[in-house]
């Protein structure tokens, strides 16, 4: 019997019908808020040519120290909030900001799903580099009953993760008086998405509700909920405690205004942002360690390692967007200039859209789901403009070529 949903993610229902692909790297218009121009190259292709071309980086690294001089203490109390699971990228923010820039960087972590090995001890390593870090564990049971949730009805068990991501740090800055918060980079410039996100140092959680939304598909914790406690057997009011709801949401307006905490920065704007090189900064700096065999999905060792779900996060972004991971490394490796886009396509033709099955059993029992519901999910968010069947095989209609 066919999955049945509420329409909650908003950001699929606005996907263009006509599915486009940029002629310079391999993403396609199907993308949320990624623009393809007349001359068919996409928002994160003309963000490289800008900071290639364009952007002083000089003078964004005086932006970068005045902003820190504003926040630098020097009672030895923390001065800035480095939101990190161990990955290479926040390590390489948290690493620079506090050696080469002189800050006392608290690292705020909200733990992944389920830590792969390798995941857990970068993390420890990179503490071992020289960081305290507050770590907040979600309260499993609510956890897993909200990733199957979120799995339903976003098509994204990843989704409870995010939302802890962007709202733990900002809970700790406000907790902590701390009033500088710094996150890599700005996915929306970087890797393709809203023209309107480059230039902006920072985003503005009070001023930015619409952003936030659009961002967490549309659809608030609250209002994802209200529909669950209606509609969804697994899920009961009385087991759900509000307190341990509170990191899945943000702070107060008022306690975000009177502590003058809104604002989460993006190094990206700062720095001329290449997840190779940071990578290879992590590896000398902060213990940081590929995985020893390449992650399902694309060809890649070291970006996006920690968490055993994660692969499902990106499986299901190809069944709604026909956009995999082999993709998002493909594309800013040609704009960085590190493969062609021959090679590229190459690689895509191997790895994109490989089904994660390393970690498929531990997905299904964490969620408790069986695998036919899994895939009657899976099936319901396969849009007709993408995918059709052909011999009893889906495949997308319009691939890359
Ligand atoms: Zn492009």
């Amino acid at each position: 019997m066919a999955f049945k949903r509420g329409n909650l993610e908003k950001q699929v229902l606005e996907i263009p019908k006509e599915v486009y692909w940029c002629k310079r790297c391999v993403i396609s218009n199907q993308r949320p808020r990624n623009i393809i121009d007349d001359n068919g190259i996409c928002s994160g292709c003309l963000n490289t040519d800008y900071k290639n071309n364009k952007i002083d980086w000089e003078k964004r690294e005086k932006e970068l120290e005045q902003l820190l001089d504003k926040h630098r203490r020097t009672d030895g109390y923390w001065d800035v909030i480095v939101p990190s699971s161990g990955g290479k990228d926040s390590g390489f923010v948290a690493h620079k900001l506090k050696y080469e820039y002189g800050m006392n960087p608290l690292l705020v972590t909200w733990s992944p799903l389920q830590y792969t090995d390798i995941g857990i001890q970068n993390f420890r390593n990179l503490c071992e580099s020289g960081f305290l870090n507050i770590k907040c564990t979600p309260n499993g049971k609510i956890h897993r009953k909200l990733a199957r949730l979120s799995f339903e009805e976003f098509g994204d068990a990843f989704h409870v993760f995010v939302l802890g991501q962007v709202y733990f740090p900002i809970q700790m800055a406000v907790k902590f008086n701390i009033d500088l918060i710094f996150y890599g980079e700005n996915g929306e410039v970087e890797y393709a998405g809203d023209p309107q996100a480059v230039d902006k140092p920072y985003m503005d959680m009070l001023k930015n509700k619409d952003w936030i939304k659009g961002y967490l598909k549309g659809t608030t914790l609250d209002e994802l909920l209200e529909y669950a406690y209606r509609e969804k057997d697994y899920i009961s009011k009385d087991e759900f405690s509000e307190a341990d709801l509170t990191f899945y949401r943000p702070p107060s307006a008022d306690e975000m205004r009177s502590k003058g905490i809104s604002r989460v920065y993006y190094y990206n704007y700062f720095y001329k942002w290449t997840p190779q090189e940071n990578y290879y900064y992590c590896v000398d700096n902060t213990g940081f360690k590929p995985n020893p065999e390449r992650t399902e999905g694309t060809y890649s060792k070291y970006a996006s390692l920690d968490d055993k779900m994660d692969g499902f996060h990106y499986y299901l972004r190809y069944i709604k967007f026909g956009l995999g991971r082999c993709m998002e490394d493909v594309a800013h490796e040609i704009r960085d200039g590190h493969i062609t886009r021959e090679e590229g396509l190459a690689l895509m033709q191997r790895y994109e859209g490989e089904f994660p099955k390393k970690y498929f059993n531990d997905f299904l029992n964490y969620l408790d789901i069986t695998e036919d519901h899994f895939w009657d999910v899976v099936d319901s968010w396969r849009a007709p403009h993408l995918w059709h069947k052909v011999k009893g095989k889906w495949q997308l209609k319009h691939p890359i070529s």
